[in-house]
């Protein structure tokens, strides 16, 4: 006799919920079956655009083609984001994806940067990293660098229509055996003598059965909040932004292949261009401004006109206590809020499906299981609400929003991450943590966040040796980017999208 197959229920069906289904129809062989249960008259975010390279490992798994996905969301490609106003008003830097410079021997590229600086020979950072050079220019390239070896490939992720991605991914998922339930479900019932979900009820009395659910309800977080009582753990005193107010604007001619987040008075607004329309949104404290001033805010800095009325968007930042209870697992806005200035949300979602994968149960789960996966989980939030904090606390601006930053205790690793970088440039990162050093890097630097040491081995050679050193790769950089066709025409040749997106 076989075993009945291990029955996965996905409640939700957001970016969370699909991109959840798409895997598990992808990878999950016969032992199991796969349900999405979702509702139309609730709908979803839909505003999750914005996403970083890693994305592309996860199309990579599922055997997507790139350009048909380009085309089916509307996407473009995407090098880096630009914060605008963070460090003062006016200022601006990138983070860039991909490598800065070039290091020497055992020593990092960053130093002989600092050092080079001091001497007045360097050139801004920006100039050392080919995606930002890109992304400057307006030009995007896939593949190898065509002028010179010793440049690497540019990584790139994109920007999309999450209301697309939702869909495209539906259809990958239904045609691998996932069964999509419509309906608004009503009730969570729990087996009494185990504590574990066992039934979701619907508001026609269907019910759907489980033995492993995947909580991907959004913020409202029905069976690992309402049922499980996972708890939260609230951030609001470190990221006080609670609110956020989204519109679409028609495209521009400037199709820009990064991300823009520029800081105003109380919090900071996004721009992200897909091909059909430009997505943007205005992140906002409501303890600093009200409603009216962001809506206000928002529609006077859109460069092209809106499509839509705003969409107002509310949140608490912070995370699920335990992101996995019983046998629930929360995936998504399910599992808590971090808000999208490092577009990390859908790549959250993405790493914990790998989690899923790798530590997937059997009918039965063990709590070591549970354990682990809670504690990667946690750790992979702590560190990039780290790294998102880190974009406000050394600024210069004069607004109250912005002086209370400045004075915000911070996190002990965060802390510990900045006193060693303050008094040595030396910058560590734990293998499970998202972000790299060079990213540390841009923000750091691109802050003014300036340490009071580099590594004594970059005072060794002399000013003009480093200097001439400095000099080389902006050099190769410029000639690289010159003949990278733009990013407009790049799409248009590879993966421009049908007209009726537009429509
Ligand atoms: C302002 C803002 C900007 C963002 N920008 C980015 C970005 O640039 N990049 C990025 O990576 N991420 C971004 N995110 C995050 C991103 O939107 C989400 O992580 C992503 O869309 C996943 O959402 P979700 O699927 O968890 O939730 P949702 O999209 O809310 O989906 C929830 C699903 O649950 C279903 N549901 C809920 N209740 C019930 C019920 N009772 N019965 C049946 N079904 C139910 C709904 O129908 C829906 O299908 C942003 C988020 C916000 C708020």
């Amino acid at each position: 006799m076989t075993n009945p197959p291990i029955r996965i229920v996905i409640a939700g069906g957001g970016s969370a919920g699909w991109m959840c289904a798409a895997a598990l129809g992808r990878f999950l062989g016969a032992g199991f079956t796969v349900t999405l249960v979702e509702s139309d008259d609730i709908g979803i975010v839909g505003v999750g655009e914005a996403t970083i390279p890693q994305i592309r490992l996860f199309n990579q798994a599922l055997g997507i083609d790139e350009d048909d996905f380009v085309r089916a969301t509307g996407a473009t490609f995407k090098l880096g984001i630009e914060f605008v106003g963070w460090g003062a008003p006016g200022e601006r830097y990138m983070h860039a994806f991909g490598n800065v410079g070039r290091d020497s021997g055992l020593l990092a590229f960053h130093h002989s940067w600092l050092r080079g600086h001091r001497d007045g020979v360097a050139r801004p950072l920006g100039d050392y990293s080919l995606n930002d050079q890109a992304a400057r220019a307006g030009r995007m390239q896939r593949g190898p660098a065509r002028t010179a070896s010793v440049l690497p490939d540019m990584p790139y992720a994109f920007h999309f229509d999450a209301g697309l991605y939702a869909a495209y991914l539906r259809r990958f998922a239904e045609a691998r055996g996932v069964a999509r339930v419509e309906g608004r479900i009503v009730e969570v019932v729990r087996d009494g003598e185990s504590g574990d979900v066992a039934t979701l009820v619907l508001d026609d009395d269907r019910r759907v059965e489980g033995d492993l659910f995947l909580d991907c309800t959004g913020f409202r977080a029905l069976l690992i909040e309402d049922a499980l009582a996972a708890g939260f753990e609230d951030w609001t005193h470190w990221l006080p932004c609670d609110r956020a107010m989204a519109v679409p604007s028609a495209r521009t001619d400037d199709l820009t292949p990064y991300t823009r987040a520029s800081a105003h008075r109380a919090g900071w607004q996004w721009r992200i261009p897909l091909q059909h329309r430009t997505g943007n949104g205005i992140v906002y404290s409501s303890r600093h401004m009200s409603d009216a001033a962001a809506r206000d805010h928002l529609l006077a800095n859109l460069d092209g006109v809106p499509l839509a009325e705003p969409r107002p968007l509310r949140f608490t930042t912070g995370r699920r206590r335990e992101l996995w209870k019983a046998n629930v697992i929360a995936i998504g806005l399910a599992s808590g809020f971090l808000e999208p200035l490092e577009s990390t949300s859908i790549h959250m979602i993405q790493s914990a499906i790998e989690r899923v994968l790798k530590l997937l149960p059997g009918r039965s789960v063990a709590q070591s299981l549970r354990d682990e996966y809670n504690r990667q989980a946690t750790f992979e939030y702590d560190r990039i609400r780290d790294f998102i904090l880190l974009h406000y606390i050394a600024n210069r601006r004069d607004e109250r929003f912005w002086r209370e930053r400045r004075e915000t205790a911070l996190p002990d690793t965060l802390r510990a991450k900045l006193d060693l970088w303050q008094a040595s440039a030396q910058i560590t990162r734990e293998h499970e943590e998202l972000f790299t050093e060079v990213g540390w890097l841009q923000v750091l630097i691109g802050q003014g966040i300036m340490p009071d040491r580099f590594h004594p081995i970059a005072e060794t050679p002399s000013t003009d040796q480093i200097a001439e050193f400095l000099d080389i790769l902006p050099k190769l950089n410029a000639r690289e980017v010159a003949q990278m066709p733009g990013h407009a025409d790049f799409i248009a040749r590879h993966c421009a999208a049908p007209r009726e997106l537009a429509a």
